[in-house]
């Protein structure tokens, strides 16, 4: 079958791709705190099952954010085909980040200017979901018979780590044979490539310990600061450049990430964080800080590792240089607790669902897709780590590096082109891809 019909039809539901686009937008769906996630995810399960998909939420009772202020609420909804075949899920999550300053359109107001939607989670990713919304409405009001079934869920908590979203519903097996067989995640890596998998990451906090003692004679005490200060010199001037020539073979994009790195997530030394101020007469004003030597320092380290490396090894890199100076600085003393870590994910470019979307970006774009890797991890590690399913992609439209910033879009074009794709894949991967 070539198709055309489907192609055509999709090209009609223009309107209908920026109105989803445009409502979705308008719940504001910011994490943290996690607001307005019932709202959305009834919208998409209303809408779904007035087509006939059977529409289950999901509350994340008891997962991390779960409260009844801020319900962790997700959608999954299902098309059963017509016989034995495989099933197509296509994954989005619902949450945004903040709007954040710096905005020249309404932030969830979901203007269309100049071919294109703004607004806050219109290419992260409520664009990608309404394509892959309307591809599967598409599928079913052409009439084309197909064995297997469609999915599609609308998942929370992304851009915390995903933790009450598929992390979740992979626990319960929603991302797991014999029922899922292939994932497409429309996030904004762009029209024409196809992100295989992630690089790992590593979340840890290191905590140096000192002696309390009173400020204006330091040399009584000492600081937990000075000795985080001598561990962060090491990460800075030993760490980091060894870590910049550790290059990966994946093709993570922007290229600049093909290696390691570090980053320094927080820092936090001696006593509450406040704020200092002066009054109008230029007289100290709130709490004023008491002189004590800092005892206690925290630093939350984000490490990102390249699929070449292990995370053990990883890991002992680390504690290696705590504790070389523990054996050479008087009084070093640290601990260190794991945060989080999910090894690097990479889907085999020879996979079903590989394929079927490079071969559907062939056709309606008329040109071979790249494949990138990416590198922050998004929701495959659930699917990979506990759905234990090694066939999922992200593919959606949009760009990347527009996602969290100000005057957030996704054009029009690319939300249209990317529902095409979206649907031919779906329709060949029913059958095994
Ligand atoms: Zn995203």
């Amino acid at each position: 079958m070539n198709h055309d019909s489907l192609l055509q039809r999709i090209t009609a539901k223009r309107d209908e791709v920026v109105a989803l686009t445009q409502d979705l937008i308008r719940i504001p769906t910011v994490n943290p705190p996690g607001d307005a996630y019932e709202a959305c995810a009834r919208l998409l399960g209303e809408r779904l099952k007035k087509r006939g998909f059977a529409v289950e939420y999901l509350r994340a009772v008891g997962a991390p954010g779960d409260r009844d202020s801020h319900p962790r609420v997700n959608v999954v909804a299902r098309y059963e085909g017509q016989g034995a075949g495989e099933c197509v899920h296509f994954n989005s999550h619902i949450d945004v980040v903040e709007a954040g300053p710096g905005w020249t359109t309404e932030p969830f107001g979901g203007q269309v200017k100049d071919g294109k939607v703004y607004g806050r989670g219109s290419c992260d990713m409520k664009g990608g979901l309404a394509a892959s919304v309307i591809a599967c409405e598409a599928i079913l009001e052409e009439g084309l018979p197909f064995p297997g079934a469609l999915e599609i869920s609308g998942t929370v908590d992304e851009e915390s780590g995903g933790f009450s979203g598929v992390g979740y519903l992979a626990e319960r097996g929603y991302f797991s044979r014999p029922r899922v067989h292939h994932v497409i995640i429309p996030e904004p890596l762009g029209v024409d490539r196809i992100c295989l998998g992630h690089r790992g990451v590593w979340w840890s906090e290191v905590e140096t310990s000192g002696r309390i003692a009173h400020g204006s004679m330091p040399f009584l005490g000492d600081s937990a600061i000075n000795h985080m200060s001598a561990f962060i010199h090491l990460l800075e001037t030993e760490l980091q450049p060894r870590l910049a020539g550790r290059r990966t073979s994946e093709p993570v994009e922007p290229p600049g990430a093909r290696v390691s790195t570090l980053n320094i997530n927080s820092i936090h030394g001696g006593q509450v964080e406040q704020h200092f101020s002066t009054d109008a007469m230029g007289r100290p004003s709130g709490d004023l800080p008491a002189p004590v030597v800092a005892h206690s320092c925290r630093a939350v380290l984000d490490r990102r590792f390249i699929a070449e490396e292990s995370l053990d090894s990883v890991k002992a890199e680390i504690i290696a240089m705590l504790d070389e100076l523990q054996r050479t600085r008087p009084g070093f003393q640290y601990g260190i607790k794991d945060i989080m870590s999910f090894v690097p994910t990479a889907t085999p470019r020879d996979a079903p669902v590989v394929l079927a979307t490079a071969q559907a970006i062939a056709r309606v774009l008329g040109r071979e897709p790249s494949y990138i890797s990416s590198p922050g991890t998004y929701d495959q590690k659930h699917i990979v780590r506990t759905g234990k399913l090694n066939a999922c992609i992200a593919y959606g439209p949009g760009i990347l590096d527009l996602a969290h910033q100000p005057d957030e879009y996704v054009g029009i074009a690319e939300l249209v082109d990317s529902a095409k794709i979206m649907a031919l894949a779906a329709l060949k991967l029913t059958r095994g891809g």
